[in-house]
């Protein structure tokens, strides 16, 4: 197994799941929802993070993740709205930060 992505942001981490999954690449997440539980905790040993299941998978996900951080790049100033909740989401995000639906083309 191996780590791949951390991040303070739960929605940026839940999207680099979202992003391996949708490209068949085995992961799952961890400490997700340990942020908030204690306080005791250094922040940085809570961190959400996505590991994946396989190390063979790594350059696959490093190129996949390099690419969406590309796109979101471009699109960073757009504000999208939910086809599903509504709520509007600022245009580095590719999944609904509500509800998790993936934004509309
Ligand atoms: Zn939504």
């Amino acid at each position: 197994m191996q780590k791949f992505y951390s991040d303070y942001n739960q929605v940026k981490v839940r999207q680099v799941k979202c992003l391996l999954d949708d490209a068949g690449i085995p992961c799952f997440v961890k400490n997700e929802y340990i942020q908030g539980a204690s306080g005791e905790i250094p922040p940085h040993e809570t961190l959400p993070e996505v590991w994946l299941v396989d190390d063979s998978w790594l350059p696959k996900a490093n190129e996949l993740l390099k690419q969406m951080e590309q796109d979101l790049s471009e699109h960073s100033e757009e504000v999208w709205q939910c086809e599903n909740c509504q709520e509007a989401n600022e245009g580095q995000f590719l999944i609904c930060w509500q509800c998790e639906s993936s934004r509309p083309q």
